[in-house]
């Protein structure tokens, strides 16, 4: 896959409950860019809308997206299939808008190696209690899903460090959204895409 000569790839990562949400969309404005909407084969939450937060597909329909090679990169997380559809990123990287991307690590990766000028930012919770106090107070994943999202976050945070080109602690959903845009306007060089 060649990269693309226009718009830049702005890969924000990190664990389930750390505020990704709130920042990614704050940092649309101010960039300039586009919301890369997903396909998933998880159920939607509620107040979530098809073709907004995700586009809600089955397993079947997923896997035919992948098979027509219609998806740039997906992974497993929690059971569920997540992945970025080509029509969400390369037309608008090539009518040269930004695209930010809100996937986990292993699409991270997978992004890393078909777009190596991509800019990989990596959020981290101040800590483990913090995250679960938050994916407590979201109410809308089941206990089991928690525990489950905490073994997956210690591992993510684990590994983050071998390859994000930045880590972001969110304390406050504003400082992080100022430190994000100070890592971009001072990484232009390598995150455009020639
Ligand atoms: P949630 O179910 O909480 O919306 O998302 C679970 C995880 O899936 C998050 O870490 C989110 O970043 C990730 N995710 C969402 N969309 C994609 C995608 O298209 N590809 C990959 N690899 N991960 C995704």
């Amino acid at each position: 896959m060649n990269d693309s000569p226009r718009g830049r790839l702005i890969v924000i990562s990190g664990p389930s409950g750390v505020g990704k949400t709130s920042v990614v969309a704050e940092l649309i404005a101010p960039t300039g860019s586009v919301f890369s909407v997903s396909a998933t084969t998880r159920a939607a939450r509620p107040g979530e809308i098809d073709g907004r937060e995700y586009h809600f597909v089955d397993r079947v329909t997923f896997q035919q997206m992948i098979a027509r090679g219609e998806i740039l990169e997906w992974a497993e997380y929690g059971g569920n299939l997540y992945g970025t559809p080509r029509q969400s990123v390369l037309p608008i990287l090539e009518s040269g808008r930004n695209v930010i991307l809100d996937i986990e690590n292993e699409g991270a990766k997978q992004l890393r190696a078909s777009y190596p000028s991509a800019v990989l930012i990596f959020i981290a919770p101040p800590d483990l209690e913090t995250l679960e106090e938050r994916l407590k107070g979201r109410g809308d994943t089941s206990a089991l899903d928690i525990s489950l999202r905490l073994d997956l976050a210690a591992h993510q945070i684990a590994e983050a460090e071998s390859f994000y080109d930045h880590l972001v602690e969110n304390v406050d959903v504003e400082e992080t959204v100022a430190q994000i845009l100070d890592i971009l306007d001072n990484d232009g060089a390598s995150a455009t895409i020639h």
